[in-house]
């Protein structure tokens, strides 16, 4: 049996803090908006030190996916749904628990991968609810391959904008979305080193690359042209920041920047900043085009993100601001206009 007990969370429009003791599922399910369409986002599974911990990424996450959604244009809000790894996760078990949650909403939370989800749990979800895309759902492609592509297309606006055609990627995590970006870039002739905490995949990724391995202690100091953090969120910081030797940050992981000081920082240093949300959402606008407008394929679709991160660019470079305040700015207003909107309609 599965509780569910709703938290009031200001902002958000809904929050559900989930515990199932016979298999071992604990966790929490955000839901930051859903103004114009479902809350969109994926499964986190990660071993957190408590369940504020838990919580806290819940929150920041999905408000990061309403902002993902609202700057790619998406009639969907953001969510996430974050479960907590433990010695007694019985994984198969807590997956369709967890599937049985997300169907309850009816369709309120579209879901799919994260990190530390593997495609069983996610399949396991699935087998309990239409509302769980994955990897083989038929017909949806290759997530991953769509986020990486996403982080491409900002990429290649960043590297325009600072004049520059050829460079020397570090990536910070070669799983789902790090491996495939560094393929992209191979096929562009950049020059890769790549980092990891499980050395293995590093040596593997090296081999098929032709990549230097770094040490992850080191990635975000390694000289290089690019950094591209492809792992966990909150790296950079004001202070890992003043470490940093790229002149461009633009990978998938959700929330790089663990403040707006942190993206201060680094604008003052004068290293672009592809805001995260803007470059990373591939996945998501496939799930949408996929599961709303039924489109074979997203790659036009997925190319629009190089327009808005050239727009980014150019207004944080004329108001003198980091990238993030302009992003969030854009994302902001949009989504009082989106609120607003249905504030009226709904007067009628
Ligand atoms: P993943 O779990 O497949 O890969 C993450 C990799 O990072 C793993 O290989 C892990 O060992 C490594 N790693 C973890 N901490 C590290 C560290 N400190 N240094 C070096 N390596 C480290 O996850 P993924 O699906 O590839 O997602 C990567 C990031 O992109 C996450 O932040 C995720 O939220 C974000 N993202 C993913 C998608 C998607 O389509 N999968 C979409 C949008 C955003």
């Amino acid at each position: 049996m599965t509780e569910l007990k709703d938290i009031q969370v200001e902002g958000y429009e809904r929050v559900i803090r989930f515990r199932n003791d016979s298999n071992g599922l604990r966790g929490f399910l955000a839901l930051h908006d859903m103004t114009t369409g479902p809350a969109c986002g994926g499964i986190r599974l990660w071993r957190y030190a408590s369940e504020e911990a838990a919580l806290r990424d819940a929150l920041r996450l999905s408000r990061a996916m309403t902002y993902k959604a609202v700057t790619a244009e998406l009639p969907s809000g953001g969510g996430k749904a974050v479960v907590m790894l433990h010695a007694g996760l019985r994984r198969r078990e807590a997956f369709e628990s967890l599937g049985e949650i997300v169907d309850s909403l009816r369709g309120k939370f579209l879901t799919g991968p994260d990190v530390g989800v593997t495609e069983d749990d996610l399949a396991a979800a699935a087998s309990k609810s239409r509302y769980v895309i994955h990897e083989t759902t038929p017909g949806v492609g290759d997530l991953s391959h769509y986020t990486a592509l996403g982080v491409w297309h900002g990429l290649r606006a960043c590297l325009e904008f600072a004049g520059m055609s050829k460079a020397r990627v570090a990536v910070q995590g070669v799983g789902s979305v790090g491996i495939a970006l560094a393929r992209i870039l191979r096929e562009q002739g950049m020059e890769l080193a790549v980092a990891d905490i499980k050395p293995a995949r590093a040596e593997e990724a090296a081999g098929e690359l032709g990549a230097e391995v770094i040490a992850p202690e080191e990635i975000l100091s390694a000289p290089c042209d690019v950094l591209a953090p492809c792992a966990l969120g909150e790296v950079v910081t004001a202070e890992t920041a003043e470490k940093i030797q790229a002149r461009i940050v633009c990978g998938s992981a959700n929330n790089i920047l663990a403040d707006d000081e942190a993206g201060d920082a680094l604008a003052q240093r004068g290293i672009l900043f592809a805001p995260d949300y803007l470059v990373n959402a591939g996945a998501l606008i496939r799930g949408v085009d996929y599961g709303v407008h039924k489109r074979p394929d997203s790659f036009a679709s997925i190319a629009r993100i190089y327009d808005r991160m050239r727009n980014v660019l150019q207004l944080a470079r004329g108001r003198g601001l980091s990238t993030a305040r302009v992003a969030d700015e854009l994302a902001e207003g949009e989504l009082q206009k989106r609120r607003a909107r249905r504030a009226q309609s709904l007067r009628g």
